[in-house]
């Protein structure tokens, strides 16, 4: 199984990343290390050079990103080579309603969306409350993209699936009904998994249902990690009515093509 977008060098891992990194490579086919601005970047090249079943995408978050974009665009220039990926960028409406401010999110990300067409990299798009406007502006490309943790409307979902692109369902989708809708309309050939760590931990989940979440020693429940995709992959193939392994398969499958990886050796 791949988590295709894990945020490992958040700080709150900050105490615990080998042991993560540990379990990750135990249990994982592979993790692709997501990065939101210039520091991120460089944590997430660093690990993934010493991990062979850790890969990084560099990108710059449309609110989160911090100090100017031409920084991380030039580190993506720089180790194009290593990347697997440019994300995530995108465009955020949810925490920014300022006219002047989303227009600046949008010529920034107008830039990345050059950058990966020109180095032919995949992209992964954050797009919260702005997933019509995300898609207007990446309908035309030709290289993979992948609409992380999707909440937009089954419309578009259909329109963005037509163009052969990708949505990728978080653990989000064990709390949330908009995603277990939108997990029936996604063939498993365009769907990937994800936990967007260390947020949206199931924990939640087993609460409601008042179970017990199986719990790594040493791991907080409070967090998410890696492993926790199978969970999705569960809770996916009930509304499928496929079986678990078919789904995890299928999305290991699908990650593995498009961010070109060989788990177990370098790329
Ligand atoms: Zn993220």
């Amino acid at each position: 199984m791949i988590d295709i977008h894990a945020h490992l060098c958040f700080d709150d891992f900050d105490s615990m990343r080998e042991n993560l990194v540990k379990e990750c490579e135990r249990t994982m086919d592979a993790v692709i290390v997501t990065s939101a601005r210039y520091d991120e970047g460089l944590c997430t090249l660093r690990i993934c050079d010493k991990h062979p079943k850790l890969f990084p995408t560099i990108g710059y978050h449309p609110v989160e990103g911090g100090d100017g974009p031409e920084k991380v665009m030039e580190l993506i220039g720089k180790e194009r080579d290593k990347i697997v990926g440019i994300g995530e960028v995108g465009l955020d409406h949810h925490w920014v309603k300022d006219e002047k401010e989303r227009s600046r999110q949008k010529a920034v990300f107008s830039d990345f969306i050059k950058l990966a067409e020109e180095l032919e990299k995949p992209l992964i798009i954050h797009s919260w409350d702005a997933e019509e406007e995300c898609f207007r502006m990446v309908e035309h490309l030709k290289i993979p993209v992948i609409f992380h943790c999707y909440s937009g409307s089954r419309e578009l979902a259909e329109e963005i699936l037509k163009k052969g692109f990708f949505i990728s369902f978080s653990t989000g989708i064990l709390f949330s009904k908009i995603h277990r809708k939108l997990a029936k309309i996604v063939p498993l050939e365009q769907m990937l998994l994800e936990t967007d760590a260390p947020f949206l931990s199931p924990y939640k989940y087993f609460q409601q249902k008042g179970g017990e979440m199986p719990i790594k020693d040493g791991f907080d429940p409070k967090k998410n990690y890696p492993w926790n995709i199978s969970f999705s992959a569960e809770k996916i193939a009930e509304i499928r009515k496929v079986s678990t392994e078919e789904v995890l398969g299928k999305t290991t499958e699908n990650a593995k093509r498009i961010f070109g990886i060989r788990p177990g050796t370098d790329i």
